[in-house]
């Protein structure tokens, strides 16, 4: 059974679909926002990016994955940055998103 269910872990692509067209995915070392904040991930709709840090588990990193590709969805449905949502509300339905897609493909946690 575990073995079947690893078996179904996604692989992060190298690109992906988005509602805001293609986006390509780079795993970036020492992710940082313009302040110099470590991130974990970071999702660019300018340059058609997503950027994963890769010192994360890799269930963690599809999380992060999912959680940026929500937020490309969440943009291309006018509800990202300057929107009707918050800050802390986009990253909260971003989170919701990404846990569920990753209960989805691997199960509760067992990583
Ligand atoms: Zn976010």
């Amino acid at each position: 059974m575990a073995n079947k269910r690893r078996q179904k872990r996604p692989p992060i692509p190298d690109k992906v679909r988005t509602p805001l067209g293609w986006a390509k995915v780079h795993i970036v070392p020492g992710l940082k926002d313009e302040e110099g904040t470590r991130l974990v991930g970071q999702a660019d709709f300018a340059q058609g990016r997503i950027n994963i840090a890769p010192d994360q588990s890799p269930r963690y990193a599809i999380r992060t994955y999912y959680h940026e590709l929500a937020h490309f969805a969440l943009e291309a449905g006018g509800l990202g940055k300057n929107s009707l949502l918050t800050l802390k509300q986009i990253e909260a339905v971003c989170d919701a998103i990404a846990t569920a897609r990753v209960i989805e493909d691997l199960g509760m946690d067992d990583a």
